[in-house]
């Protein structure tokens, strides 16, 4: 898996593609923001889009974090922390799509190496599946039950993924609205607070999106690449797959921290 996505990643890729926005400028998010993307832990063995890190790996690389000094948080408490002037030893966690994993195996080696993190869920496939990739193994998603259980725990945050997983670059304006309020409402109420995050599907982001993630009352979003965009409504992330050891991992930290600009606000 390459740092960066290459602008000419198809568009429809149903995992992990980007789309490039054609227009809107903003700034370049700061140099030591930095967060990791991951989706799945669990069963590597069918994984054609490399959404899946095994426990073992996911261990290893949390182990990594801490013998640097880094602890893994959720976006929420790392952008909070940034806010005050700290948050240089803080790294943001992401999880997307809510897998069913998540609580088996990811949740316990998050707390015994004292991390939070976002989970991104979908409130329209609860306790479904991932339909939307058309190849690869069935993964089941989490339903209420697990979502609230994830809430419950220590540092960890729920987002919003929309609501069944959509480009919302191609979306027209009810389905953009529908996914990415109507999502935030379902969720408040399942989790019974306040839903501050929002993570596109496939990455895809335009300045049309961010506007309405933005006007629906989030406070951030995160995406892949984002290109030109920038600021809180387009966080850039870096997968983080089965196949970064702990050497690719350093690389990955350094080259994201050069390819960004410092900016004010984030
Ligand atoms: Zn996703």
């Amino acid at each position: 898996m390459p740092v960066t996505m290459p602008a000419t990643a198809d568009p429809t890729h149903p995992t992990t593609g980007l789309v490039r926005p054609p227009t809107g400028v903003g700034p370049a998010a700061p140099a030591s923001l930095w967060v990791a993307m991951y989706h799945s832990v669990g069963d590597c063995s069918d994984d054609p889009y490399r959404i899946t890190v095994s426990p073992h790996r996911l261990e290893r690389q949390l182990r990594w974090l801490r013998r640097r000094g880094l602890r893994g948080v959720g976006v929420a408490e790392l952008l909070a922390a940034r806010a005050r002037g700290e948050g240089d030893g803080l790294v943001g966690l992401t999880f997307d799509d809510g897998y069913a994993d998540f609580t088996e195996h990811a949740l316990p080696l998050l707390r015994r190496y004292g991390c939070g993190a976002t989970l991104f869920v979908l409130p329209g496939r609860l306790d479904g599946v991932n339909a939307w990739d058309p190849a690869g193994a069935r993964k089941p998603l989490l339903g209420k039950h697990g979502i609230r259980a994830a809430a419950a725990t220590e540092g960890i945050e729920i987002g919003s993924h929309g609501l069944t997983h959509v480009d919302l670059t191609k979306a027209d304006d009810r389905l953009l609205r529908s996914e990415v309020a109507g999502s935030r409402a379902v969720l408040t109420e399942l989790v019974g607070a306040p839903v501050r995050g929002f993570c596109y599907p496939y990455g895809a982001v335009d300045a049309r999106s961010a506007d309405t993630v933005r006007d629906a009352g989030y406070t951030y979003a995160c995406a892949v690449d984002p290109g030109p965009l920038g600021g809180p409504y387009a966080l850039p992330r870096v997968h983080i797959g089965e196949r970064d050891t702990s050497w690719r991992l350093h690389l990955k930290h350094r080259l994201h921290r050069l390819r960004r600009h410092p900016v004010e606000g984030v």
